[in-house]
């Protein structure tokens, strides 16, 4: 007999299935490139978060490679207890230094940097606001961390700072943003947000997964291109799976802070430090993304192509200067019909529909990285148009 709890399960999964919501994981052959060999299919990609096409770098995985000789794979402890090593401290040091703060922690995962922080930061009795659109993991933060959530209108930092305005002296609160919108490629307000936060002495933590590597003239993110100091953004998380090409995850800021979250996070205790290896070679690929600033020249004029193609297409332009490019088709079914034709004509772009994106805005979710080039841009451009007058007309 089969337990109850399992028969749930099955339920659950049917309606799933029903929904047109079923996801699956395809099967990648080799490494990231814009072409690859994907459940079998060759395909051109326009789907990953290797923004500035560093993920299999020659040199990122030289240095790897050198540092497992000496350090070996595992990292054998978490950070607290002797798995911390040289190449850990040194990541650490570049990353307060490229992100202009004094200090940054290491995390193995961008989600668990966020579960840390917030359950470090809010406790019970403090208030946390976030984007409506905020990444997942931030969310879950704060869910998990048991304070008081409220959530504010999509980039719209008056609305954050009316919700704190009710907020009991004693209490501490805390605006909590993504950088770059993960689904929309739009920046946050960040100026505003700052000036919002001031107001009303909250702590400002702004999640840069999206920005770091790709925007500022030396890859700073959504800070430097602001213009933004340390003190205006004191809570700055980062993740190295996307631009940086690697994995993990960091935040920098004050002393007082990283201390607060080497003694307080439980996602930073509770874990086995990345290896080092992972570190070393993070430490070659931020300082390539640092100084090779034509990688991010080219992802400009490859967007700009973009955008031209789809405005000659009639279709609509994002309100996006990030490699985050989405085209907004409405429908779920039209999102994935589209979707799965472009793949049988060897383009691969993801539909991402409810319940990531909110009712009625299904889209293909389009990413560029500085490994492309503009002829490729042209085959996207080229096969959506052949692609969409069929499943339009459908
Ligand atoms: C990807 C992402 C994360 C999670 O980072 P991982 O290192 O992949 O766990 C967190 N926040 C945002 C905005 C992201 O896009």
């Amino acid at each position: 007999m089969t337990a109850a709890a399992e028969v749930r399960l099955r339920e659950r999964l049917d309606a799933v299935h029903a929904a047109g919501r079923w996801r699956m994981p395809r099967v990648l052959e080799g490494r990231q490139a814009p072409e690859q060999v994907i459940d079998g299919h060759r395909v051109l990609a326009f789907c990953s978060n290797d923004y500035l096409g560093l993920a299999a770098d020659p040199r990122v995985t030289a240095a790897a490679r050198a540092a497992m000789e000496r350090y070996g794979l595992g990292a054998g402890a978490a950070h607290l207890v002797n798995g911390h090593t040289r190449a850990h401290a040194e990541l650490e040091e570049d990353l307060a230094a490229f992100t202009g703060r004094p200090r940054a922690l290491l995390f193995s995962t961008g989600y668990m940097a966020n579960l840390g922080v917030l359950q470090a930061l809010a406790g019970r009795h403090d208030v946390v606001l976030e984007d409506r659109l905020n990444h997942a993991s931030l969310i879950d933060a704060s869910r998990l961390a048991g304070c008081r959530v409220r959530r504010y209108r999509h980039a719209d930092a008056e609305h954050a700072a009316s919700l704190l305005a009710v907020t009991a002296p004693g209490q501490s609160s805390l605006i909590v943003t993504d950088g770059v919108f993960s689904m929309d490629g739009n920046l946050a307000p960040l100026p505003a947000l700052v000036d919002a936060a001031r107001r009303r002495a909250a702590w400002l933590m702004v999640d840069d997964a999206h920005g770091l590597g790709v925007l500022g003239e030396q890859g700073g993110g959504s800070c430097e291109h602001f213009g933004l100091s340390p003190d205006e953004v004191p809570i700055l998380m980062g993740t190295l799976g996307k631009a940086f090409g690697t994995a993990g995850a960091f935040v920098a800021g004050s002393t007082t802070l990283i201390e607060g979250l080497v003694q307080f996070a439980r996602t930073y205790t509770y874990t086995t430090a990345m290896p080092a290896a992972l570190a070393a070679a993070t430490r070659v690929s931020l300082d390539i993304a640092r100084r090779e600033g034509w990688r991010r020249e080219h992802l400009r004029a490859l967007i700009k192509r973009l955008q031209q193609g789809f405005a000659q297409l009639g279709l609509p332009v994002p309100a996006s200067q990030t490699p985050i490019q989405p085209l907004l088709l409405g429908s779920s079914r039209l999102a994935s019909e589209t979707a799965a034709a472009l793949f049988e004509a060897g383009v691969m772009v993801p539909a991402i529909r409810p319940p990531t994106v909110p009712e009625g805005t299904a889209r293909l979710r389009i990413t560029l990285s500085a490994s492309h080039s503009e002829s490729q841009v042209d085959r996207l451009l080229e096969t959506l148009k052949r692609v969409l007058a069929r499943t339009r007309a459908a």
